[in-house]
């Protein structure tokens, strides 16, 4: 436990914290202060709950110079939720510093209102990454003081699509500033945009409290060549029955031709199924990640090597339908499922020719394996298994200046569909995706092709 008192505040800003009732800091900000105080670049591993806004809000307070009528602090969050509350935790946070201004900045607001409250420069701006790049542009804010800033759930940030404007907006504020990245993931882009933007980052992680530690369960099944099918088939189809909306699988298979096969068989028996492996072509090879990643893609069957290119930390379930050939393997595959506080499931199927791999897995792990009877019944026929969204595609991307704010404008305005049915959007350079819940993508669908997006008529087609 570390009191904040032991921290070289301002005494307003203890004072804020203490009328907050705070008394420890959190793990997060004990880890996180000390370097941001000091004028670190951080890089926080770090949920929503874990107390990352006080962290990085007590910092940004701490450097601010009221007197100055300059902007500078920045704090570029995904959402608009999102801004709105973490305008609320540092306007809370500064009650007890006179005259701090802040703006929240986001998209999807009128812009007349934003430029009128822009007459004099704020100290704080949270907003969004599109609507504070306009401004920027538009020289309604201005970047050369800021001092902090921050990128907030940086993770989804780039899911969203924001990349290309965080960097922009980077390009157009002081060159010497103390950056702060917080995020709930670690994929590979985070680092990379760890490595572009920051200096020497102090890198905060914060183990999840034991009882959130993933859990993963092995089961493993013998069966015959011949039953290998029909058994992969009930175990998806169970998984499916159980959770519909949340349910994904992994399925690997060591060759790639069994990859297709398997894919198809699957296909064929109602589940939305998709192969992913070496032979195809980088843009296929992007689609289909685009479409697992954005859940119109109920199974992902793919080899090892391709599955590398995943993204997605965790999934409840992973299947192998041919059992690893080294221990190494088995372990990187079972990796892939098992959520903070979820169990994961790890299903290995494994013919009698192949028991000594399955002996090398045993060896390696140093406990029996476990070892469960599996009934299999004759497949009976076609039962839907469909992926919860479905995709449509674009012909258009960067190259024509389309951003996910503008196919999220197209749906929700003229399209008239609701935002909870819209997920995620990517955007390529010359395509982009949009994943839509199932039964109203042939609706977005007319719709898009009935109006327009940014003003202009694109080719869009549904993925099946
Ligand atoms: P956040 O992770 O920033 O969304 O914060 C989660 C919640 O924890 C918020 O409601 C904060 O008010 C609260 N909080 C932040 N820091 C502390 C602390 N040191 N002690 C108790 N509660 C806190």
């Amino acid at each position: 436990m570390t009191a904040f008192t032991t921290l070289p505040l301002k005494p307003a800003l203890l004072t804020s914290i203490e009328t907050l009732g705070y008394t420890d800091m959190t793990p997060v900000q004990a880890q996180s202060l000390p370097p941001m105080l000091d004028g670190r670049d951080v890089i926080a591993q770090a949920q929503t709950g874990s107390g990352k806004t006080a962290a990085f809000g007590l910092s940004l307070l701490q450097s601010l110079d009221v007197d100055t009528i300059r902007l500078q602090a920045l704090v570029l969050c995904p959402t608009r939720e999102l801004a709105d509350q973490v305008s609320k935790a540092i306007r809370k946070l500064a009650a007890n510093i006179p005259n701090v201004k802040l703006l929240t900045l986001c998209g999807g607001m009128p812009l007349g209102p934003q430029l009128a409250s822009l007459t004099h420069d704020p100290h704080i701006v949270v907003g969004t990454p599109g609507r504070v790049q306009e401004h920027l542009k538009r020289e309604s804010l201005h970047g050369g003081g800021i001092k902090v800033l921050v990128l907030d759930e940086a993770d989804r940030m780039l899911d969203m699509g924001f990349t290309e404007a965080i960097d922009d907006i980077i390009g157009r504020i002081a060159k010497h500033h103390q950056t702060l990245l917080f995020s709930a993931t670690y994929p590979d882009e985070i680092r990379a945009v760890s490595k572009r933007v920051q200096k020497h980052p102090v890198e905060v992680t914060v183990d999840a409290p034991a009882d959130e530690k993933p859990a993963i369960e092995q089961r493993f099944h013998e069966v015959e060549p011949a039953q290998k099918l029909d058994a992969l088939a009930q175990l998806l189809g169970g998984a499916h029955a159980a959770d519909a909306k949340r349910n994904q699988a992994l399925v690997f298979c060591n060759m790639r031709r069994e990859v297709d096969a398997v894919a198809q068989e699957l296909d064929r028996r109602g589940f939305s199924a998709l192969a992913l492996h070496g032979d195809m072509e980088q843009r296929d090879r992007d689609e289909v990640l685009v479409r697992f990643a954005n859940r119109s893609c109920a199974v992902l069957v793919a080899t090892d090597v391709a599955a590398r290119g995943l993204d997605i930390v965790a999934l409840p379930l992973v299947v192998s339908y041919d059992i690893a050939h080294d221990p190494e393997t088995h372990t990187h595959r079972i990796g892939r499922t098992g959520r903070a506080g979820q169990t994961g499931l790890a299903i290995t199927l494994c013919t009698p020719r192949e028991r000594p791999k399955a002996a090398n897995i045993e060896e390696l792990n140093g406990t029996p394996l476990p070892w469960r009877p599996l009934k299999v019944a004759p497949s009976r026929g076609k039962t839907l298994h469909l992926a919860p969204m479905k995709t449509l595609v674009i012909d258009a991307g960067r190259q024509d200046k389309l951003r996910p704010g503008d196919i999220l404008g197209a749906l929700t305005g003229d399209a008239g569909l609701d935002a909870k049915d819209i997920g995620k959007i990517d955007v390529f350079a010359t395509r982009a995706y949009v994943a839509i819940s199932r039964a109203l993508a042939n609706k977005a669908l007319e719709r898009l092709r009935a109006g327009k997006i940014k003003g202009r008529n694109f080719r869009v087609r549904a993925l099946s």
